[in-house]
């Protein structure tokens, strides 16, 4: 009865609040302009009242931008893959509005150790970055972004014309636009007029892959360094023509939850953040404590997020010379939901983050020359730290993939780091002038030069909240080394390399060949077999004569004959000349079949290649952001389609028109898996990764065995209650580098020039060597670790372990990855595995995969 009692009293005050004006929100000590246009009168309901979808969030902008021109300038960052647009407001007073351009390349000078020195700093204003809602459906932040966009075009007094004179405010109402869009249109259409607050109820229960990602699934607040996708490239045009003192990143976390602002761990904080970064962080919080106190709202600092990755947006800042501040908010996720702490409504959800971004501004006004003097400190100490260092550069390159290197300059580039030519051939050849490259390390970004081309072996804390390393060359599988005097440095670069394509020799009436390691090969391989081109695989090393003399070519060069094609030798040759341009390729005619070395080009080495039609499964249980990775590699970057199938519909069609299928990590309860495995057994080509690799063992369809883990706590043990935390929390693989050993015969290591590839592992998934000797083309050996955390149980079970396995189901085969080839779309080393797996599968000769466990 009690219980009865209190719901009713719940639903009455969900009932009377659920309609929130200003007045609930805004200080009343403050007056406001009257001509500035209140939300409602824009967007047509209170804030709160309805989850803002992201156009009605642009045009509140709009609006406000052209109502204050004296205190707001908008600017378009750019558009999301859906072309939905960021936009950018800059609020500042108006004398500072006017010489915009002056101020920021006064500021700009604080990062330059050269002229820093010499920048009067005393009536410099302060950069603040307020960012919001980069998880689509963490919603309260870009909800708040209305009201502190009102706030600080129409707020009146002292306090704004202060905050307003010191301060260059970039304002982002929303970092992840097209997954605002999705979760509000999910929220609102399931919003009843008498709130419900069950939280089992279909409004906070979004259908996969949910609004938290961007348009290809992926986290963006896990990109703001590698910056593969549209948004975080438009955004971070801004964050480094600007560098701002202080970033915010607005987010929410579990519903049962409180606040949370930084700092976090102590312990779990980069090391390569200076330690004055987190004091002037925990000053900032003071500010934070005091306003939420004021407002009656929990919170709590110091645990649970850490500040490591500097993928993270809150963490990215602290690598560039400023201070980024994480703000987790209890989601209410829906309109109103039945939480421990009592029914947490929206708009509740909505304040706190409003109050906060108030807070930080009013903290950052107020310790403005203690953030500027740090900034300027920050860049004169990095570059003074490398006097000391013995390392003074890194030089990277990979002559046989030019566009992956091309990728990689683009990304250093964009972070604003000095990349060099060389001047001479080092390492007997390994790095060629030409196509290797110079770091410096002695340059304003040498903090963040260091945490791109650094390994981690040694850490404070065993916890994490996401990956441990990411050391990019490997990341990328280019070669890299140290250099220990900056003698090798030629002229800096002026601008991104664009590698070319060309056809060597011309036109060929015989044939066409191209290698298999330049980034783009597939991408040309499947272009040729879309165009109806027959098109065969080298699994034989071969020398043979061009018009130029005679060249090697490696296992995995794609054969093109002339006259077994439908095409006329004119067109194809037209084809083939816009191939090698779009991919960066090398394409060479030949006159001849007859070979030098190796087997002649009738040989039966070389097989004939179908086009892979492919489906990727998705959906309820499978993991989005793998997913959409594959999705990303097969689209964006090499323009194959895939259909995506949710398990119901692979269940219920036929299957036939796919040779390949791709199942990534996740849980695959209801698939037919008896369907699954008659496909296979017809003829199939089954790509599955991390823990779909066990599903499949577990369900039949593949005899991949499993290493047992040794457990880190044993029953003799006596451990105190609250040390499980930290024990179990040390078992997680939360992800690391490890080097796998390749057999570059094998058709899953074609295109591979080394035999050491860099994987990322982060996943349990350990896979015993098969038992036939060639069936295991990737394994790991006895020293695996390359960087990031791993437990010494966890390491045990990852030393000499099967990275891949390739078994035969009837005529069919099953490609097993234990680990994730196309992490966050970065892992550029290992989508060449994948997408062998892809086209090759079939290839592999039976054989050679049969398993006799
Ligand atoms: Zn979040």
């Amino acid at each position: 009865m009690r219980k009865l009692f209190a719901f009713a009293i719940t639903v009455c005050i969900v009932f009377q609040v659920s309609a929130q004006d200003l007045a609930y929100y805004l200080p009343d000590s403050v007056g406001y302009n009257a001509s500035i246009p209140k939300p409602k009168e824009i967007i047509h309901h209170e804030v709160g009242e309805w989850h803002i979808t992201h156009d009605r969030l642009v045009n509140y902008m709009k609006a406000i931008a052209t109502a204050a021109p004296n205190r707001v300038k908008m600017e378009l960052m750019g558009l999301t893959y859906e072309s939905r647009p960021q936009v950018l407001l800059i609020f500042s007073a108006k004398k500072n509005l006017d010489k915009l351009e002056e101020i920021r390349k006064q500021h700009l000078l604080l990062t330059d150790p050269t002229k820093s020195s010499s920048v009067d700093i005393s009536n410099m204003p302060i950069v603040v970055y307020i960012g919001h809602s980069i998880h689509g459906n963490e919603p309260s932040g870009s909800n708040a972004a209305l009201l502190t966009a009102y706030y600080l075009a129409a707020a009146e007094g002292k306090q704004i014309d202060d905050l307003l004179n010191n301060t260059i405010i970039l304002f982002d109402p929303s970092f992840n636009p097209d997954g605002l869009q999705r979760f509000s249109t999910w929220a609102n259409q399931h919003k009843s007029k008498n709130l419900v607050t069950d939280p089992n109820s279909r409004e906070f229960n979004e259908v996969w892959p949910g609004g938290r990602f961007n348009h290809y699934w992926f986290d963006l607040n896990r990109d703001w360094l590698p910056a593969v996708h549209v948004e975080s490239q438009n955004r971070l045009r801004w964050f480094h023509a600007w560098k701002p003192n202080v970033l915010t990143d607005h987010h929410e976390q579990g519903s049962n939850a409180s606040f949370f602002f930084q700092p976090g761990v102590p312990s779990r904080v980069n090391p390569l953040t200076p330690e004055k970064n987190q004091e002037l962080t925990g000053k900032l919080g003071k500010y934070h404590a005091r306003n939420l106190d004021r407002i009656g709202s929990l919170y709590f600092t110091k645990e649970n997020y850490d500040d490591f990755y500097y993928g993270k947006g809150s963490t990215f800042p602290d690598i560039n010379g400023g201070i980024g501040i994480l703000f987790e908010q209890a989601s209410s996720r829906g309109h109103a939901q039945q939480t421990s702490n009592g029914v947490l409504r929206f708009p509740a959800t909505i304040k706190n983050q409003f109050v906060t971004a108030l807070s930080t501004l009013e903290g950052s006004c107020a310790l403005r020359k203690e953030f500027l003097e740090y900034q300027r400190d920050f860049f004169k100490n990095a570059v003074n730290n490398t006097a000391t260092s013995t390392t003074k550069g890194y030089v990277f390159g990979d002559k046989k993939d030019v566009s992956k290197t091309a990728l990689f300059i683009e990304m250093l580039r964009r972070h604003e780091i000095d990349v060099h030519h060389i001047n001479a051939n080092i390492n007997n050849g390994e790095f060629e002038k030409g196509s290797s490259y110079f770091v410096p390390l002695n340059q304003p970004q040498s903090g963040l030069i260091k945490a791109i081309f650094d390994k981690q072996l040694v850490y404070q804390d065993s916890l994490f909240y996401d990956i441990t390393s990411w050391t990019m060359p490997l990341a990328f599988g280019l070669p890299y080394t140290e250099q220990t005097t900056t003698t090798i440095a030629g002229a800096k670069l002026e601008q991104n390399i664009t590698p070319t394509g060309v056809v060597e020799g011309g036109k060929s009436n015989y044939a066409y060949l191209f290698e298999w390691n330049e980034l783009y090969a597939p991408k040309a391989l499947y272009a040729l077999q879309e165009a109806g081109i027959l098109t065969k695989v080298a699994t034989n090393n071969f020398n043979i004569a061009l018009t130029n003399g005679n060249r090697n070519f490696n296992y995995g060069t794609i054969f093109i004959p002339v006259h077994l094609q439908q095409m006329n030798s004119s067109d194809l040759y037209t084809l083939i000349q816009k191939i090698a341009q779009e991919n960066s390729l090398h394409i060479y005619a030949v006159n001849s079949g007859n070979v030098n070395s190796g087997s002649d080009l009738g040989s039966s080495k070389f097989i004939s290649l179908n086009k892979p039609n492919i489906a990727l499964l998705v959906g309820t249980g499978v993991n989005a952001t793998d997913a959409g990775e594959v999705w990303h590699l097969l689209d964006q970057r090499m323009q194959i389609p895939s259909s995506h199938l949710e398990i119901n519909m692979f269940n219920r069609i036929e299957l036939n028109k796919y040779n390949t299928i791709v199942m990534v990590g996740g849980s695959y309860t209801d698939l037919n898996k008896e369907k699954l495995k008659a496909w296979v057994q017809n003829g199939g080509n089954l790509v599955v990764t991390e823990e779909a690799v066990a599903w499949a063992a577990q369900n039949g369809i593949s005899n991949v065995n499993f290493k047992k883990l040794k457990q880190a706590t044993d029953s003799t043990q006596k451990l105190s209650y609250v040390e499980r935390e930290q024990i179990e929390g040390a078992q997680q693989m939360s992800g690391a580098i490890f080097s796998a050993s390749a057999d570059l015969t094998h058709p899953l290591a074609y295109g591979y020039a080394q035999k050491n590839v860099s994987l990322f592992k982060a996943n349990k998934v350990f896979m015993e060597k098969s038992k036939n000797p060639f069936a295991t083309p990737f394994t790991y050996g006895n020293n695996p670790l390359q960087s990031g955390w791993v437990s010494k149980q966890n390491l045990d079970a990852v030393k000499n372990s099967a990275a891949v396995i390739v078994n035969t189901v009837g005529s069919g085969r099953v490609i097993n990855i234990a680990d994730n080839p196309c992490f966050r779309a970065f892992w550029l080393g290992s989508t060449k595995l994948f997408l062998n797996a892809v086209f090759f599968g079939k290839v592999i000769d039976a054989a050679s995969a049969r398993s006799e466990d």
